[in-house]
């Protein structure tokens, strides 16, 4: 569903992403790590066309994202992505922040968008929140209204870059909850997360990025007892 040849990306004279070659599979889930700075956020941007990159082709669901530049929003109604800040519209209720989109890209009636936004509102379990505005929510609840605005826009993969990272620790477990949920409803899923818990109990394959390149990729169990790259042992060494 997710298909990256030869990706090349530059900032400048800065290379950002070197020789990568990436196939996600659908349904697959992906926990993406690394030190900082090793161009994590810069991957997963890419796979929306949030980033243009110069050089290798990236595929999104049949959709060539290095062709033509109308693709860019073809490609955005088809992947959901969630950021460390929430980037909720502030002046919007958090049943807006959840119909605007689906309203505008999609030419869904109102009433049709707000039943879906309370059916996602639902199921990360903050129904009752729907008409306040994100700044009287807690971090935990605004991240999971972030998730569930997302999946109003019925996304066939959702990507999250550290989504919990900016959250107090009794909040994270909640966010995880809700995608540990979506892993099981078989969605496609990348996430940039430093939580090896979730990455050892729901990834089907952990990527480890270094210095813009993806150094190593396993599945969790053998990913965290037996790494073969000495960057890799450093980071784990580092985390866990
Ligand atoms: P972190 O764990 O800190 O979030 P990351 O792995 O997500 O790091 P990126 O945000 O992808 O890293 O950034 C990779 C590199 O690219 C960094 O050196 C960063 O300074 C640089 N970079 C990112 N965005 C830009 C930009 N818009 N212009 C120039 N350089 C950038
Ligand atoms: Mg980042």
């Amino acid at each position: 569903i997710i298909r990256l040849e030869g990706v090349e990306k530059w900032f400048g004279k800065f290379q950002v992403l070197t020789d990568i070659d990436l196939t996600v599979a659908p349904g697959e889930r992906i926990v993406v790590c690394g030190p900082s700075g090793s161009g994590k956020s810069t991957l997963i941007r890419c796979l929306n066309g949030l980033e243009t990159v110069q050089k290798g082709r990236i595929v999104v669901d049949g959709i060539d994202l290095t062709g033509h530049k109308r693709n860019i929003d073809k490609v955005r109604a088809e992947v959901g992505m969630v950021f460390q800040q929430f980037n909720l519209f502030p002046h919007l209720t958090i049943l807006q922040n959840c119909t605007l989109a689906p309203m505008r890209t999609r030419g869904i009636s109102k009433e049709e968008a707000e039943a879906t936004a309370m059916k996602y509102l639902t199921r990360v379990r903050i129904p009752d929140q729907a008409h306040k505005y994100p700044s009287q929510l807690s971090g935990g609840q605004q991240q999971r209204v972030a998730i569930a605005r997302a999946l109003c826009m019925t996304p066939r993969i959702m990507l999250f870059d550290e989504p919990t990272s900016a959250l107090d620790p009794e909040m994270v477990k909640e966010v995880l909850d809700t995608m540990i949920g979506l892993a099981e409803e078989g969605m496609t899923m990348l996430c940039v997360t430093h939580e090896m818990g979730f990455a050892r109990s729901v990834a089907d394959r952990v990527i480890f990025m270094a210095d813009g390149r993806i150094v190593e990729q396993a599945p969790p169990q053998q990913f965290f007892t037996a790494p073969q790259d000495p960057r890799t042992k450093t980071f784990l060494g580092q985390i866990l």
